[in-house]
């Protein structure tokens, strides 16, 4: 067989045309998602006030298995994608390991991460309904820059509250953003009454991803014709991220090879949802039986520390109700953590596969992070996103088992993005002034036992 290449791109005829939707294919579907206000399952017309008619379409829709990509989504797909599936051959000799590792590469694109495969699909269906514009909210500025990048292209209108600590942190985010033609305000702000309230009682507020989706959400609210978006958690954003699961597979077929465990950091899940969803349906269909391993922060353990119970999706509490692991959506996590997956829940597609046993999970503090981190980025020259470095700390794990019981297995894992904005962690892990958080038990439960209470569902 010839030698495998250490890139392999598909070509853009090869690129998969229609998303694939995971929950067609799990025998039990995770719980319905519940309308707050009555705590009944939702129908679509409940999300409309909340999502474009289309989204609210493909977020409740556990039947259709796979959804054409539109035409206009594919085509800006398409300055970017195929994304490559990489062969980390230094990384296998520096680990001196039998272990075949691949990565797939999401980096390769302005905003520097896999957010905007569903940030395209999303502007694209805001577009097409007629929406004046949108809102969101972002805290280290990947998926407020993947946003703008889409509403560019589609000629949407976009605010972007970014929270203020990393507004000054990171001006170059926002400058980015200010590129792209998206308004980025500086959260808390004394455009919106839930801002106004805050400078109120503090004008110095740094800023908290809560405050800043308080305030998009009531900027949509208030907005004629526009609505909040989400870059996680959500099931329409994880089938629109099985664009990266789908290439990955294809791909791995090209190379004869088929993986014996995927790794993946996890946030809200989207990256990892997406990149599983056909080596999860093969293993539900008994096809194959793939490990799939979720890799989370120790400060942030929302799948091995949570509870599985319907929590809002989002801190403003305007989502409906879904089941998943969650710390309680008023989990703040410790501010001295330095990369992203700060999110207080996990996809509910996850959740319930995790619940089920078909997917492991794993906790891992930052230093160790970015041990891994900084061994990726001097052996295969690519500086990873401190997020991403989460999937290749569990993807070294696997490959040192693999050394130590002398198996030759295959590990695929997601590199998410790239790290050029993280570089006051980098520099705070290479200085040792980096420190390691782990909530106590107490912390979590204060948030936990403020779960939403549902009559009869979760008292
Ligand atoms: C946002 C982000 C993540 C985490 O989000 P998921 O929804 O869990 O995928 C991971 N990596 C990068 C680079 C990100 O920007």
């Amino acid at each position: 067989m010839a030698k495998i290449p250490h890139r392999l791109y598909l070509t853009e005829d090869q690129m998969p045309t229609a998303w694939y939707n995971l929950r067609a294919d799990m025998k039990e579907k995770p719980d319905p998602m519940l309308n707050p206000a009555t705590g009944k399952p939702c129908v679509e017309e409940d999300l409309y006030p909340v999502f474009c008619k289309k989204l609210a379409h493909q977020e409740l829709d556990n039947d259709t298995r796979f959804v054409d990509i539109p035409g206009a989504v594919l085509d800006m797909y398409k300055n970017y994608r195929p994304s490559p599936l990489c062969r980390a051959y230094n990384l296998e000799k520096a680990l001196d390991t039998p272990a075949r590792i691949y990565y797939k590469f999401e980096g390769n694109n302005t905003s520097g991460s896999h957010k905007l495969n569903s940030a395209i699909a999303q502007a694209y269906y805001a577009r097409e309904q007629g929406l004046n514009g949108v809102t969101t909210e972002t805290g280290a500025g990947q998926w407020g820059t993947a946003l703008s990048e889409a509403c560019a292209y589609f000629g949407l209108p976009l605010t972007v509250f970014m929270v203020k600590a990393s507004y000054q942190q990171k001006p170059f985010r926002k400058a980015i953003m200010h590129t792209f033609g998206a308004e980025v305000i500086a959260s808390p702000s004394d455009t919106t009454d839930a801002g106004r309230k805050l400078l109120a009682e503090d004008p110095a507020n740094p800023g908290s991803l809560g405050c800043a989706i308080s305030e998009a959400v009531e900027r949509a609210v208030k907005g004629d014709n526009v609505r909040y978006v989400l870059g996680s958690v959500l099931n329409q954003v994880l089938l629109h991220q099985s664009i990266i699961g789908l290439e990955s597979a294809q791909a791995m077929e090209l190379l004869g090879e088929y993986p014996d465990v995927v790794v993946g950091c996890a946030g809200g899940g989207s990256n990892l949802g997406g990149l599983i969803a056909p080596f999860a349906r093969d293993k539900i269909l008994g096809k194959a039986d793939p490990r799939l391993v979720a890799v989370e922060p120790a400060s942030c353990p929302s799948l091995t520390r949570g509870r599985y119970a319907y929590d809002f999706c989002d801190t403003g509490k305007i989502t409906p109700m879904a089941r998943m692991y969650t710390l309680g959506c008023t989990f703040t996590p410790s501010p001295i953590h330095a990369g992203g997956l700060r999110y207080h829940g996990m996809a509910p597609i996850l959740s319930k596969l995790y619940h089920d046993g078909y997917m492991e999970a794993e906790s891992v503090t930052q230093t160790n992070v970015f041990d891994a981190a900084t061994l990726f980025a001097r052996q295969e020259s690519i500086l990873p996103a401190p997020e991403s470095a989460h999937a290749i700390w569990g993807a070294i794990k696997e490959a040192l088992r693999c050394k130590e019981e002398g198996r030759s297995e295959t590990i695929l894992f997601g590199l998410t993005g790239t790290g050029f904005f993280d570089m006051t962690a980098y520099e705070s892990y290479m200085a040792g002034t980096m420190q390691d958080y782990v909530p106590t038990d107490a912390e979590l439960h204060k948030s936990m036992d403020k779960l939403p209470k549902i009559p009869g569902i979760q008292e």
